[in-house]
């Protein structure tokens, strides 16, 4: 993750939640390239994924699971997966649960800390976690075959985000002479 992704998010998350702009100079900015479609048309998944993580704007769920099925056809096409599998996992349903695992895959046992507590105090030893072995991340639930699938959804995620935010970054330049 670099520097530049994550400005832009949060960029993104005070735009969409904030309903009082006066505290920040850019966030008008941000909605004003949104809303102009600059970004927004050829990026709409990538925004609605955006607003779904990063604003926690739940109405953008339904559009980010579009988006996310269409990743799914599109791989799924090209590398020839079965419509459904052996375990009547549908590829519908699989989007849905690539979905809600790239919204929270933090590891619950251990917070996302990466380390287990020493018993009984609030102190991370400097054991690592059992479960995710120190990453701090969740492991996607379903078998192998399916692990393996999400990776390459995931990625494609990740670089539509990538793009759309390199678009923002790029936009908001333009507009107001600095990177930012
Ligand atoms: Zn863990």
């Amino acid at each position: 993750m670099t520097e530049n992704r994550v400005t832009i998010q949060e960029k993104l998350a005070r735009a969409y939640g904030s309903s009082d702009l006066r505290d920040y100079d850019m966030p008008c900015a941000v909605q004003k390239i949104i809303a102009s479609g600059m970004v927004g048309v050829r990026e709409g998944v990538a925004l609605s994924l955006f607003r779904l993580k990063y604003s926690n704007d739940k109405s953008a769920y339904k559009e980010a699971l579009v988006g996310v099925r269409r990743y799914v056809w599109r791989i799924g096409a090209k590398q020839k997966w079965p419509i459904e599998d052996a375990h009547g996992l549908a590829l519908a349903e699989f989007a849905k649960r690539v979905l809600d695992y790239w919204l929270d895959d933090v590891c619950k046992p251990c917070a996302g800390r990466g380390y287990e507590k020493v018993p009984y105090t609030p102190m991370l030893s400097d054991k690592l976690c059992e479960f995710c072995e120190g990453e701090g991340k969740a492991r996607y639930a379903d078998d192998h075959k399916w692990r393996a699938r999400s990776r390459d959804v995931l990625e494609m995620i990740a670089e539509a985000e990538r793009r759309a935010g390199a678009k923002m970054i790029a936009k908001l330049a333009q507009n107001f002479g600095a990177g930012d």
